[in-house]
């Protein structure tokens, strides 16, 4: 059985500009000590504008931790205004991409197929998306979040390759849990992640669905953490307002 490393990402969000960014990433790093980053693996996704920065503070301080993007243009380069391409990211030492946040989707209408064009730009330039997907509340009362969220797992990896799927992050973000304080409970979070494996495992095979990360985000905190990243096919979380703080950022990854 694949042993999978926890990751925890934190998603800035449109927070921090790139000073108070780079406190934050040292308070992170000084708090943690060295050995941490062998057991879980520690994400920011700052803003683009922050990300110059943070890769000199990690490259300077040689810090453990990494970091990525929170959108990529499915484009190369030419007339798309205040879009970002993969090779910008690329050349800023970027790690991951978040693809297909919900507040993406539901503020810039970004559909499955827009979320496909994302992740195959995310792989023509060496970055591992962090594909996101979940329900809406309608959806979770209807009772349909398995069958959304894997629709959305799909729609996402039209044509994408078992060579590239095999790197792939995915985070299970039930919309009602995020920045709601509403967090699912842990077999909430654990049903959907096993279904995004298990659709994994149909689409390509059941070696590559186990050594596929798949994190839950939805209002997780420091006192929280321990108990859903606990379940068997929950790898670590992404997480909005409490990686905001320093304080609770570490102890929510010390936590984990
Ligand atoms: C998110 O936006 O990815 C998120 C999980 O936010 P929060 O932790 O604030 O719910």
């Amino acid at each position: 059985m694949a042993v999978r490393k926890l990751l925890v990402a934190g998603n800035w969000k449109m927070n921090l500009n790139h000073l108070e960014g780079i406190a934050l990433v040292q308070k992170i790093a000084f708090t943690l000590p060295d050995k941490y980053f062998d057991k879980v693996e520690v994400a920011v996704l700052p803003p683009f504008t922050d990300l110059r920065s943070v890769q000199t503070l990690v490259d300077g301080d040689k810090l453990k931790l990494v970091y990525g993007a929170q959108d990529v243009s499915p484009h190369e380069s030419g007339a798309y205004t205040g879009d970002i391409s993969g090779s910008m990211l690329a050349k800023l030492g970027c790690t991951y991409v978040a693809i297909g946040h919900s507040e993406r989707r539901d503020n810039h209408y970004e559909a499955d197929a827009v979320v496909n064009s994302k992740v195959k730009a995310a792989y023509r330039h060496g970055l591992t998306p962090i594909l996101c997907v979940g329900e809406g509340l309608e959806v979770r009362e209807a009772g349909n979040q398995i069958e959304h969220s894997v629709s959305q797992l799909l729609g996402a990896l039209e044509d994408v390759t078992a060579e590239q799927a095999a790197s792939i992050v995915l985070a299970y973000e039930p919309i009602w849990a995020i920045g709601t304080g509403r967090v699912a409970t842990p077999a909430d979070a654990q049903e959907v992640c096993g279904a995004l494996r298990a659709a994994l495992a149909t689409k390509y095979s059941a070696e590559l669905a186990e050594g596929v990360r798949v994190l839950y985000g939805g209002s997780v905190k420091a006192a929280n953490v321990a108990e859903i990243v606990a379940q068997a096919d929950v790898d670590g979380a992404l997480v909005g307002g409490a990686s905001l703080d320093a304080t609770e950022f570490a102890t929510l990854c010390a936590n984990t």
